[in-house]
Parts: C-alpha cells; sequence; structure tokens
C-alpha cells in the first residue's frame, strides 16, 4: 500500500475491504484531538449505488465513547456486528439506512498501543451473521492499518522536525554573526553561512573537525578552562577574543558561548555566536588617536614643537614612519622646514625618498595641487607611486595627505609602511585626514604665534632703542639746565631761573617715562633677570613712601604707611617689589585730588600683601579688567590732563607674573581704588634668575 497521508491509507483500506467483501459502505470514524468525540472521518461507497442520503446522514454526528455503535466499539475495544441496522433502535440512521436498503453491520476498532485510534464499520445489503473467520480478517486488517498510520504520524511528525530544523538553519544562515556549534571535545557539529564567510572554511570543511585545528581564538589554556569551567555551570561567557580566518589574518570579534544541554541537564556542547568587530575596534582606536593628537597639538605654540608632534603622533598608528613637509610660506625661511619621525633601520631610504618627493613636479607638488591624498603602490598619478620605486625606498604601502590651512595648502604629511603587509585602505585615508586637519590649525596657530610674538619683540626692541637714544639728549638737557641754575655761566634773571626750573620738570618728566618704556619693553622681551633674596617688604614700603612723599605732599594728599613693626620678610626680588610699590603709589597720588593715600603691608599665606589705597577719581566697572593692559588709559579729559604712558599696571603685572604673585583690584568711580597686591616668599635654595 502506498498511501501517502493517513486519511489516504485509511481511504485504501475502506475500499479494498468492501471491493474483497463485497460490503456496500465502509466508514472510519476518529476522535477529535481532545479525545471526547468520535467523527466519521472518511467514507467509502459501492460505485453506481444510491446510499447518498445515508452517507450524509452520517456527516452530522457525533458520538461519546459507548454512544452508538462505533462509540460502543471505540469504549470496550471489542468488534461488534449489527445483523440488521434498519431495526435497530441503537442505530441512529436506521430510516435512512432502510431507505438505502442496507442491513447487516460490522464495527471493528483500529488499535493502537492498549486503546483505540478508530473505528472501521461496515455495511452490506444482506443481514448479517457473527462470522469469527470474517472478524478474525478484519482484525488483522484494524491492526495493520493501526500500525500505518502510527508509522505515518511518526513520519510526519519527523518531517516537521526536520522542516523546522532546516527552517532554523537557513534562519541562522541568514543572520550577519558567525554561529558554530561544537561537542564538548570541540569538534564542530554546526557552521552556518556567516561563519563561512568570516573565517573562510565552508561547513563541509568544518563538520566533524576540531576547532582548535584551524580558528585558533588567542587564548591561554587558563581563560579557555575558565570559560569551559563556566559553560559546565551553566553559565554563558562573552567577550573580546583575536581569532584567525583561513587567509591567516587575525582579527578581534566579540564571542558570547553557552552552553548546550540535553534534557537531563548534562552539558553536551558548546554554541558559540562571534561578531566580527575590527572595523568597530579601529573606529574606537582612530577616535582615541585623534583625541590624543587634539590633545598633543593644542600642548605646545612652539612651530618646531608642533611639526615634531605631528609626525611623532603619527607612528605607529599610522605607519612605520612620517615626515612632515611644510611648504616655505611668507616670512619662513627659504628652505621647506620637514619634521621627521623615523625609525633608525629607515633613515637613509627615507631621507632618499623625501628628497624624490620634493623634487619639481613630484610628490608633493602633486598632492599640494591637487588637495586630496594619494595612495600607493598604484600605477596612476606620480610615478614615485609605482610599486618598482616605492620597494626602491622599502616602502611597502604610501599614503600622502595634504595640509590645508584657511586660505593655502601649507604642506604635505607622509605615512609609510615598510615592516608589515599592511596597506592603506579608506579608513587609513580618513583617519590620515583628519590628523592632517587637526595638524594644519596647530601649524597655523604656531606660525600666528611666532608672528605675533616676533612682532611684539620688535616692537619692545624698538621701543627700547628710542628710549635709549632719547635719554642721551634728555640727559644733556638735564645737565645743562643744572649748569645754568648753579650759575656757572653767569647769573640768572629771575624769569630766566623761571624758565630753567620749567625746563628741568619736564626733563624729569620725560625720564620717568623713558623709564617705564624701558621697563615695559624689558619685560616684553623676557629679558627681565629675576634675582631674589631675604627682603623685608615693610622696608621697601617705607622707602618707597618716603620716595614719593613730596609728590603728595604738592598735591595736599595724606600718605599713610601702615606696617609691621619687626618687619615683613619675604624671599623675592627686592628691585622689582620696589618698582612696583612706586608705581602704585605713583598711580594713586595721580588719580586723586584731595583726600588721602593708604598704603599697608601684612603678612598673607606664608608671603605679603599690600595694599594700596586712595581717594581719587576711581575707575569705570567696565574698564577695570582693561587697565592691565598696555598702553590702556581711560579715556576721560581728566585722565588725558594727568597723563603718562598706559604702560604702568601691566609692567606690574608683568613683573608679579615672574614673581609668581598677583595683583587685583576695587574701585568706585568717584569714591577711590583699592590695588591689592600678593607677593609669594620663594624657596632661597629653589630661587632661579630667568
Ligand atoms: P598710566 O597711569 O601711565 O596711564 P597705568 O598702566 O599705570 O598707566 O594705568 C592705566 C590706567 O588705569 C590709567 O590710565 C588710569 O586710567 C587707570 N588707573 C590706574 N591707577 C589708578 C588709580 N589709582 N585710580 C584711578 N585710575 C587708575
Amino acid at each position: 500500500m502506498a498511501a501517502t497521508t493517513a486519511t489516504e491509507a485509511v481511504q485504501t483500506v475502506l475500499a479494498a475491504v468492501c471491493q474483497g467483501l463485497e460490503w456496500t459502505v465502509a466508514e472510519y470514524w476518529a476522535p477529535d484531538e481532545v479525545g471526547k468525540l468520535l467523527h466519521r472521518t472518511s467514507w467509502w461507497s459501492e460505485p453506481l449505488v444510491d446510499v447518498r442520503s445515508f452517507i450524509d446522514a452520517g456527516e452530522a454526528i457525533t458520538l461519546t465513547r459507548g454512544q452508538g455503535l462505533p462509540g460502543r466499539v471505540w469504549k470496550t475495544g471489542a468488534a461488534a456486528w449489527l445483523a440488521d441496522v434498519s431495526e435497530e433502535s441503537e442505530f441512529a440512521r436506521r430510516e435512512a439506512a432502510r431507505d438505502a436498503g442496507l442491513h447487516g453491520a460490522l464495527a471493528v476498532p483500529v488499535p493502537l498501543e492498549g486503546d483505540r485510534v478508530g473505528v472501521l464499520q461496515f455495511f452490506t445489503r444482506e443481514r448479517v451473521r457473527e462470522d469469527p473467520e470474517l472478524l478474525e480478517t478484519m482484525v488483522a486488517v484494524a491492526v495493520h492499518l493501526g500500525q500505518m498510520l502510527q508509522r505515518q504520524s511518526a513520519e510526519a511528525s519527523l518531517r516537521k522536525t526536520e522542516q523546522r530544523l532546516r527552517f532554523q538553519a537557513r534562519l541562522l544562515d541568514a543572520v550577519g554573526e558567525a554561529v558554530i556549534a561544537t561537542d564538548l571535545d570541540g569538534c564542530v557539529l554546526y557552521w552556518n553561512a556567516y561563519a563561512e564567510k568570516l573565517y573562510g572554511w565552508t561547513a563541509e570543511e568544518m563538520l566533524g573537525r576540531e576547532l582548535s585545528d584551524s580558528t585558533s581564538a588567542a587564548l591561554s589554556s587558563v581563560e579557555a578552562k575558565a570559560i569551559l569551567g563556566r559553560l559546565r555551570r551553566g553559565e554563558s561567557w562573552s567577550g573580546e577574543l583575536i581569532v584567525r580566518n583561513r587567509a591567516g589574518r587575525q582579527f578581534p570579534v566579540l564571542m558570547t558561548s553557552s552552553p548546550i544541554t540535553r534534557e537531563d541537564g548534562r552539558l553536551v556542547g558548546v554554541v558559540g555566536v562571534s561578531t566580527d568587530i575590527s572595523e568597530r575596534k579601529r573606529a574606537e582606536e582612530g577616535q582615541r588617536f585623534l583625541s590624543e593628537a587634539g590633545r598633543v597639538l593644542a600642548s605646545s605654540l612652539d612651530y618646531a614643537t608642533t611639526l615634531r608632534a605631528v609626525a611623532e603622533l603619527a607612528v605607529p598608528t599610522l605607519g612605520d614612519w612620517c615626515i612632515v613637509h611644510v611648504l616655505p610660506g611668507e616670512g619662513q625661511p627659504e628652505s621647506a622646514p620637514v619634521a621627521r619621525a623615523v625609525p633608525e633601520e629607515n633613515v637613509d631610504s627615507a631621507a632618499r625618498f623625501e628628497a624624490a618627493a620634493a623634487e619639481v613636479g613630484g610628490l608633493v607638488s602633486a598632492v599640494v595641487d591637487g588637495r586630496i591624498p594619494l595612495v600607493g603602490p598604484t600605477d596612476t598619478g606620480p610615478s614615485l607611486l609605482r610599486t618598482e620605486r616605492l620597494e626602491g625606498f622599502g616602502i611597502r604601502s604610501l599614503l600622502a595627505v595634504p595640509l590645508l590651512g584657511l586660505e593655502a595648502p601649507i604642506g604635505v604629511v607622509q605615512f609609510a609602511v615598510t615592516r608589515s603587509a599592511r596597506r592603506y585602505d579608506d579608513p587609513d585615508v580618513e583617519l590620515a585626514e583628519e590628523l592632517a586637519r587637526r595638524a594644519a590649525l596647530a601649524i597655523e596657530n604656531a606660525r600666528l604665534y611666532r608672528r605675533a610674538e616676533e612682532g611684539n619683540r620688535a616692537k619692545s626692541d624698538f621701543l627700547a632703542v628710542v628710549s635709549h637714544e632719547l635719554r642721551t639728549p634728555l640727559n644733556a638737557i638735564a645737565g645743562y639746565a643744572d649748569l645754568m641754575q648753579s650759575g656757572v655761566g653767569g647769573k640768572l634773571s629771575a624769569a630766566h631761573a623761571r624758565h630753567v626750573e620749567r625746563i628741568k620738570v619736564g626733563a624729569r618728566h620725560l625720564s620717568s617715562i623713558i623709564d617705564e618704556i624701558l621697563a615695559y619693553a624689558r619685560v616684553e622681551s623676557g629679558r627681565t633677570e629675576l634675582s631674589v633674596s631675604r627682603t623685608d617688604v615693610a622696608e621697601i614700603v617705607r622707602e618707597g613712601a618716603l620716595a614719593m612723599e613730596p609728590d603728595a605732599r604738592d598735591k595736599g594728599l595724606a600718605l599713610r604707611v601702615s606696617v609691621p613693626e619687626g618687619g615683613l620678610t619675604v624671599v623675592t626680588d627686592r628691585g622689582k617689589l620696589r618698582q612696583i610699590v612706586i608705581n602704585l603709589l605713583g598711580n594713586a597720588i595721580k588719580y586723586t585730588q584731595a583726600g588721602s593715600i593708604d598704603v599697608a603691608a601684612r603678612p598673607v599665606d606664608g608671603g605679603a600683601e599690600l595694599r594700596v589705597r586712595d581717594t581719587g577719581i576711581g575707575i569705570a566697572p567696565e574698564n577695570l579688567s582693561r587697565i592691565f593692559e598696555p598702553f590702556w588709559q581711560a579715556e576721560s579729559p581728566n585722565t588725558r590732563t594727568i597723563g603718562g604712558t598706559g604702560l604702568g599696571l601691566s609692567v606690574n603685572r608683568r613683573l608679579l607674573d615672574l614673581l609668581g604673585g598677583t595683583i587685583d583690584v576695587e574701585s568706585e568711580e568717584g569714591v577711590g581704588s583699592t590695588f591689592t597686591v600678593w607677593i609669594p616668599s620663594r624657596e632661597p635654595e629653589t630661587a632661579h634668575g630667568r
């Protein structure tokens, strides 16, 4: 019997029995899924016999265990005869049976493992009598049918399982992660499509093979044991591993391993899911590299240091050596500045390469003119990038990116691989370009800073020279005025004496301005030397007050000094401190029309605090932060008439920077100002010149 489904098998049996016995109708009754009610699920009738209404009537019938003929057989498990159904009160379809001319019936249980899976029921147009021989045959048929049904349901469920497995395998093939299962000896049980792609071996090659033969996770045996230990305890393990593919390339994966256990809980294998994380790692490393680069580049404004930092940063992340080539720019020396980070073994070949790259029309100009990165070896572009030429310099892969300044390209950074088989790819180019962007900015900043510093120094030098040149004729003017006053060339008239006195006041004023400019030029140029010693701040304050007293008296101002009786000693530069005191007192007197000046000193925080308070014109709040800028003066008719250079406070601040101290101001317009200075005491042994 070549029936493929259970229904077909039943149909075949029904037909075969009826045809063999020449019976008219056969039915198969089977319980529903929950085993409560019996339904007719198949029937067969002799052709050309009108039993339609009888068959149809069976359609609607459901029977409980024990109900009707099939129900009784289902319940008891014993076959049963009915001599004539048309006369049988138990038989629900007796009317229909009579109309169809059906009389005798036989119902046989279809047994399976001590239970019944269904009931076969046959009808004939004859009345029947019990026939043990026929019954035996029918029971045999039913047993056979039962076995067949069982086999078929087993096959069907197997087919379902297979289908499900195939579906799962297809699912696992569709995921973008390598799924590999092994038994406890590491023999591969399953290897999905992505594993083929990631590791390079096909499932066919891997199934049954031991895993450690091929993709060796770079695990120490200790680690491997620890992982296996966790899996044995039924826990899963997840972490990053370095693995190797068929081509021998090592790369990082994120691996999650879970135990495969039997129903009784015994560990039988391991399933590992691995994802290639090279890209992610690379992006993370790139980010780390760039932020480190940002930090290094921002840490110096010195041009040479910045150039060197760029080159050194690149090795080894972006290559085995790096050469930064900067174009000679405005105000630059003739030859192009170069920074190199080249290991000993490459020094000669890198130098030859550098010279070749810098040739007219060479690699450097190609990158600068095109403003795009170039990667070699390649057959296009500058000939220096040809395989043979690069090999001549021991270079396996070369990358050159432009340094693009705000207005124009300022140079080229060249990276080379000499030690490994690494080839520059797109992410490398991106990273190099990003580094070049930051480097270009840092180089431009360093250039600007250098230019500004040079400008500043030129200005200071200019001021120093001019002031110095002014001093000689000024000394002559003051000297001759003194001579005239002393009457060496004859006695002066009263009017002449007054004129000479004016000349002397003017000369003194000019001299103090020149002093201020010279002091400024000195601190600005960084040429001021520190000379520290034990210094009594109280004494310096008293001396300063004594020197300025006449000016205060001239304006009718009271000048009061308050310093510790026993002195106040700190280790600092005495001359510079005196300069600061005189300057603050001078300003206080200059910007005060009436009232008083108070100067005080006291020990604070291991140093000395100086306070100069006046009752003068005060400073507008918006100007408080500007008064320390060089040449800055409040724009007011008052100060204009008072005169000055606008340099005193900026010199004070520079001097205090040198001494390691601070200067602050509090002021209210029309009420007065208070300048507070703090000077630390330096360690005599660590105090050094500058
Ligand atoms: P200068 O006094 O030569 O103008 P400074 O650098 O000493 O230069 O001072 C800068 C400016 O700060 C002054 O022009 C003035 O406007 C303001 N200033 C300084 N000291 C005082 C003060 N004690 N009271 C009011 N304004 C002051």
